[in-house]
């Protein structure tokens, strides 16, 4: 029978772990949360982070932008934010208009306070510390994007061991793909990195037993690359059309993986939704834990 991975209750257990860690501390942790215009999507994804914080005792200094804001008043708010001792961690919500440049403004972003992860400090350290063996001990730990985070914790909780395993991570995205790629050979799997120019994807499937999915295609695994063996962690979070949805028999919101047919034939997956997001929004706390526990 299928295992179904369920990053809700995994969830749960974090903030409850984190709310008790929290009432230990002298002043709650702050998350600043920088969103740029009022777009739906993500104000979805920042109300329930706001959620997330209340139910644990931590905080969210929520700052909304206009669309048509210049770069420089961004890079000037980052500063500040930075400079702040009150706040604790800072995201941008992505994504963000594209005349702004993305990379000066996670950049702009102290490392210690990044707990999404993707300053180049942060997202090098994962690098430096995924060789395999023991860390070398003049190597801090930085802060591991939390989707990435959120994968690997799942799997542990549900003792699939990765060592030895031959592990497929489908995209190859810096927030995703890139970071659990690593965060899986630091557990010494053997880790191929498929993406959208990767040929024959089907059988590069077959020939792995863990696949990881990110790559924001609903539907874009099904039967023919699924055998019973598999363990699948399904990443994508896809709207896809009426007439998708029919096809595949799903409801709103899915997946990569075509949760029916997979269901039936893996050893274990982990759904959309109730899979991978609240295991993102957990480990984004975590993270903020970390920085503000660091930072003292
Ligand atoms: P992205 O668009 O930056 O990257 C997608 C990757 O998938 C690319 O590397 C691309 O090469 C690869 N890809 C695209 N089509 C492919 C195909 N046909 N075959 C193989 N590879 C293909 O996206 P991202 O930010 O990495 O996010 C990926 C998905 O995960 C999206 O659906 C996103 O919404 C979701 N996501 C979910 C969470 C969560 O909390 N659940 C967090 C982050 C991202």
């Amino acid at each position: 029978m299928t295992k179904i991975l369920d990053g809700k209750k995994l969830g749960k257990k974090i903030a409850a772990k984190l709310k008790k860690e929290i009432s230990n501390l002298s002043t709650s942790p702050m998350l600043a949360i920088i969103q740029v215009g009022d777009v739906a999507q993500s104000s979805a994804y920042i109300d329930r982070k706001k959620k997330f914080a209340a139910e644990i005792g931590a905080k969210v200094h929520h700052i909304i932008l206009p669309l048509d804001i210049a770069e420089k008043d961004i890079l000037d708010l980052i500063k500040e934010l930075n400079e702040r001792t009150d706040i604790h961690g800072i995201i941008v919500q992505l994504p963000i208009p594209k005349h702004l440049d993305r990379f000066a403004i996670m950049e702009a972003i102290s490392p210690s306070k990044d707990v999404d992860g993707l300053t180049s400090r942060n997202a090098g350290l994962i690098y430096e510390r995924a060789f395999g063996g023991a860390d070398p001990k003049n190597v801090p730990a930085g802060l591991i994007p939390a989707t990435a985070k959120g994968i690997i914790s799942l799997l542990k909780e549900n003792k699939i061991a990765l060592s030895g395993k031959k592990v497929l991570v489908i995209g190859r995205s810096l927030l995703v793909g890139k970071p659990v790629a690593m965060l899986c050979l630091r557990e010494n799997a053997t880790v191929t990195i498929a993406h959208s120019k990767t040929k024959d994807l089907d059988k590069v499937c077959k020939e792995n037993d863990i696949i990881i999915v990110a790559a924001g295609k609903a539907g874009l695994i099904g039967k023919k690359a699924l055998t019973k063996k598999h363990i699948v962690i399904d990443v994508g979070t896809n709207t896809p059309s009426k007439k998708t949805l029919e096809e595949i028999g799903a409801k709103k919101l899915v997946g990569d993986v075509n949760f029916k047919e997979a269901a039936k034939l893996v050893a274990a997956i982990s759904p959309v939704p109730g899979g991978i997001g609240p295991m993102t929004v957990a480990s984004l706390f975590e993270n903020l834990v970390e920085a503000y526990k660091r930072g003292k």
